[in-house]
């Protein structure tokens, strides 16, 4: 039956007239057609305008040309007739609300051009002020304001903005002019510049278009309003843009939206003026209003450092009732969104503007006090407080800050917060200079590194600093990637300072400093401040935290263990919050100095009998280690992983060797000497592998040289044994290495359990224990049923489980790495967050085949991906029973781990809302 009129039905669907997609959508006159919800569509710029309107706060008036058009400019590389005909159809309702006319002549319209994208990314893409000035209607606009200096502010400002955004001359063919004029004028301050001098400058950047663009600045305003907007498509596409969305993993097929807005001017006198704030303070948190503000000043005045910024309190003296206003505005906009804000206003003849809100950007430490704070106050449930905290942010309780209260603080520049931390000293340009003024291994003589840039050369220096300035690179140049390495306070690219290293100067916004000034760093802000503030030490016991944790711990469901190998460290990791030790790696007490010359007996040994008489020195050794390991974690699990890397490495190298040979023969060929390196080296050339990580390592090693194993058993149960008849409750987890089958697995685990009965019957004493395994080859995932037919646990090693998954060597990924992601054929760096699509499928495949054989097995990870906090939801998601990672990130996987399993409570709760 359905079928009888197939014709008629095609032909209606095809005629019904769709209504075209809404791409431009109005705000204005006390109501938008969007709202604040809408900044999938609208961007968050766009949603913000539309919400502030709707609430009836003081907003210019405009239009927002939806992300869809971005969408669209990306794939054809132009707009549409559609979206130009509803782009024109909102300028007109505009102009009649304004009773103005963009590009008119005798009360002309001015707009500015806004980018604005899901997420904020802040001085990404670019804006343009004052659209629609052209030589007739700057004329207009200098008439009509009765302030012709004003009129040729907007104008130079305009052809600066549009030539740099639109038509792409650099910036400093304008500065150039610019400069030279306020020199010949002897003028300090752009303000200083007359009309007469603003109109000669405007002919100039006129006369600079048309060389570099080889174009005249148009006069059309519609056709600027058109270049305009598809310049803001194109920005999204910028390196700059590029690189901050990988940085922060926001997709890139997102694009942005446009946001024409009439323009308000804070650059009509001095009882106008622009600025910016937060509802509370970003770096601290502390509830108080926190901001800066220029009279007489528009745009990026505030921020470009072009004058010197004045803070907000100062407002309530210069214009009493715009601050009122400016406060009650911002709390209730706070309330509102629940969450600090970020806005920009102007002040125009008196009378306020509001320009912009979004939640802010904060640090750790201000996120978590934001949170606590909004909880007390009612603001927003516990919940919603610890599903706010970034857990990547809790690392800021971990290293020093900057103590701010003590002095007035003056920000030189910000640059990227390259590695989290405070350093506080005196300059140096060079590295030579670094350790000659701060000596080796001590702080006594604080300084600070300043280079353009930071090569590998520097390290000696990098290494004493107390924090890293550099003028260029971003947040994978050399100078961010050492220094996070050593846990170490850097700034890099700091564009605004300028290095001069055979001076030994640099001059920052007119500034000069020399070696020896000092200078504090902050390098989870990225703030250069001048001078010598006091730090303060990391406080991983802040009380902000306990209440934080307070809140997220009780629906945290999975456990989390830290990667130990000492007993220092499995001090630290207690004090954390850990509970227990996912991985101790025992080969790291094989390199102490007493013990190296043992490993290397036991190594060069040609007999099982000759062997087993140097692994017996080391077991008393091993034991005391994991006898220290058991009490600090009294009443928790210790994972212990058998002997995993080549022997090769507990050697001297070849080359080291075939040096140490050639002199000594030159010099003292009868020396006893002599022949005992040679005996070593050809042992090493024995041991020489082509593929040392595929090699002779792992369990390999544990099944050709048995005696290891058991030397190794044999300690941790002994140590057991000891600390448990001592009282201490000890729950040791034996762990094998890279197996790929059962029948490795059943050759170790055999071992261990026939040296356990030995140990239990010598001792007359039994402690429970586990034997397991590593899962770090594909094959081991694939049958993980088998393996678990032996193992009582598995243990996820996914650095080794991604390189041999992927085929990537983590060593040398970084040759090929910057590429893959920024063709974008790697979103991330697999080594840090867990592949979920590859990688993943096989823990995955892992957990599940195991758990068939074995229901009871336990499982848990103990790559670098265990405190990274996607990669922790993903083993919550797969149901392991912990995450295990360096003590450092135990708190955020505990974090991180409570979000994951609220937000499976609670579908849809979104986790780290402040990132
Ligand atoms: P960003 O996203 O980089 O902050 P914005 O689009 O917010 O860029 O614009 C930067 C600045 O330009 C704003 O802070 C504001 O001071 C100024 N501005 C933008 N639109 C207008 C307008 N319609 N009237 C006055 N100033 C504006
Ligand atoms: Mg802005
Ligand atoms: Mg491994």
């Amino acid at each position: 039956m359905a079928t009888t009129f197939p014709e008629v039905e095609s032909e209606t669907m095809a005629t019904a007239t769709q209504a075209p997609t809404k791409y431009v959508f109005f705000f204005g006159g006390g109501k938008a057609e969007g709202d604040g919800k809408m900044k999938d569509v609208l961007g968050g710029k766009g949603a913000g305008l539309a919400e502030m309107t709707n609430a009836g706060l003081p907003v210019p008036p405009g239009f927002t040309i939806q992300t869809e058009a971005c969408r669209e400019f990306m794939k054809t590389g132009k707009t549409s007739a559609e979206i130009e005909r509803q782009m024109k159809e909102a300028l007109r309702s505009l102009e009649t609300l304004q009773g103005q006319k963009l590009g008119g002549h005798d009360n002309p319209l001015l707009v500015s051009v806004r980018s604005g994208a899901k997420f904020s990314m802040p001085g990404m893409m670019d804006t343009i002020l004052n659209l629609g000035l052209n030589d007739k209607s700057v004329e207009a606009l200098a008439t009509k304001s009765n302030n012709p200096r004003f009129a040729y502010d907007s104008y130079r400002r305009l052809i600066q903005m549009f030539g740099n955004v639109v038509l792409e001359i650099p910036k400093h063919a304008f500065d150039e002019v610019f400069d030279a004029k306020k020199k010949t004028k002897k003028a300090k301050l752009d303000t200083d510049l007359d009309a007469k001098t603003l109109k000669e400058v405007v002919a100039e950047y006129k006369k600079v278009v048309q060389k570099h663009a080889k174009r005249e600045f148009p006069q059309d305003a519609v056709e600027q309003l058109a270049m305009a907007r598809d310049a803001v498509f194109r920005s999204w596409n910028n390196d700059r843009a590029k690189h901050y969305r990988r940085m922060n993993n926001i997709d890139d097929m997102l694009g942005t939206a446009v946001n024409v807005q009439a323009m308000v001017f804070g650059n009509l006198g001095e009882t106008s003026g622009t600025g910016v704030g937060f509802t509370r303070n970003p770096a601290n948190g502390a509830n108080e209003f926190y901001g800066e503000f220029l009279m007489n000043a528009q745009g990026e005045d505030v921020v470009a450092g072009v004058r010197t910024p004045v803070h907000i309190s100062e407002l309530k003296s210069v214009n009493p009732e715009a601050y009122e206003q400016l406060r009650q505005i911002t709390t209730r906009l706070e309330k509102h969104y629940r969450d600090i804000q970020d806005f920009e206003f102007t002040i125009q003849e008196g009378k306020l503007y509001m320009l912009q809100t979004r939640n802010g950007k904060r640090t750790g430490l201000a996120a978590v006090k934001i949170a606590i704070d909004m909880v007390s106050e009612g603001l927003i449930t516990k919940e919603e407080g610890f599903m706010r905290v970034e857990p990547n942010q809790l690392y800021d309780f971990l290293v020093p800050r900057l103590d701010e209260k003590s002095t007035k603080i003056e920000v030189l520049t910000t640059g990227l917060p390259a590695s989290p931390g405070a350093a506080v000293g005196q300059i140096v340009f060079s590295a030579e200079e670094a350790v000659k003024k701060a000596g080796h291994g001590t702080t006594k003589n604080p300084v600070i590194l300043v280079r353009a840039e930071t090569t590998p050369e520097d390290i000696a220096g990098m290494e004493v600093a107390a924090g890293i300035l550099t003028s260029r690179g971003g947040m994978t140049s050399h100078a961010a990637v050492v220094t996070r390495g050593m846990g170490k306070c850097c700034v890099a690219g700091a564009g605004e300072i300028e290095v001069h290293e055979k001076t030994k100067e640099m001059k920052v916004k007119g500034q000069l400093f020399r070696e020896g000034d000092w200078l504090s760093l902050d390098g989870t802000t990225g703030r250069v401040i001048k001078g010598k503030l006091n730090t303060l030490p990391a406080s991983p016991d802040d009380p902000m935290l306990r209440q934080l944790f307070a809140w997220s711990e009780p629906h945290r469901t999975i456990g989390v263990r830290a990667n130990a190998d000492i007993p220092r460290d499995a001090i630290q990791a207690r004090a954390f919050g850990a509970e227990g030790i996912g991985l101790c790696r025992t080969e790291h007490m094989f390199f102490a100095e007493d013990r190296i010359n043992h490993m290397r007996a036991m190594i060069l040994a040609t007999t099982e009998k000759d062997r087993r008489a140097a692994l017996k020195k080391l077991l008393p050794m091993q034991r005391a280690d994991f006898v220290g390991i058991f009490r600090a974690m009294d009443g928790f699990p210790v994972t212990i992983r058998t002997l995993d890397p080549p022997l090769h490495e507990f050697l001297p190298s070849r080359e080291e060797l075939m040096v140490q040979i050639g002199v000594l023969e030159a010099t003292k060929p009868k020396s006893p000497k002599l022949k005992e390196l040679k005996t070593l080296l050809k042992r090493v050339n024995d041991l020489h592998e082509l593929n040392p990580m595929l090699g002779h390592r792992g369990c390999r090693l544990g099944i050709t040289y048995p005696e290891i194993t058991e030397m190794q058993a044999r300690a941790i149960l002994e140590a057991a044994v000891q600390v448990s008849k001592e009282g201490v409750k000890v729950f040791p987890e034996i762990m094998i290495p890279l197996t790929g089958g059962l029948k490795e697995m059943a050759n170790q685990g055999a071992i261990v359990r026939r040296v356990a009965e030995e140990v239990f019957a010598e001792k007359e004493k039994k402690v429970e224990y586990l034997v397991g395994t590593m899962i770090e080859l594909p094959r081991a995932a694939l049958v993980a049923d088998e393996i678990a037919k032996d193992a009582q646990f598995f243990s996820f090693g996914t650095n080794d489980l991604t390189q041999t998954t992927f085929g990537f060597s983590r060593d040398d990924i970084n040759k090929f790495l910057p590429a893959y992601l920024s063709e974008g054929i790697l979103k991330q760096d697999p080594f840090a967050v867990l592949d979920r699509e590859g990688v993943g499928q096989l823990v995955r495949m892992g957990v599940e085949k195991g758990r068939k054989t074995n229901p009871k097995l336990k499982v848990g990870i103990c790559g670098e991906h265990g405190g990274e906090p996607s990669s922790v939801e993903f083993c919550f998601q797969v149901g392991m029973n912990y995450v295990s990672c360096s003590p450092f990130r135990v708190l955020t996987a505990r974090l991180a781990a409570a979000q994951a399993a609220y937000v499976k409570e609670h579908s849809g709760a979104e986790a780290g809302r402040t990132k």
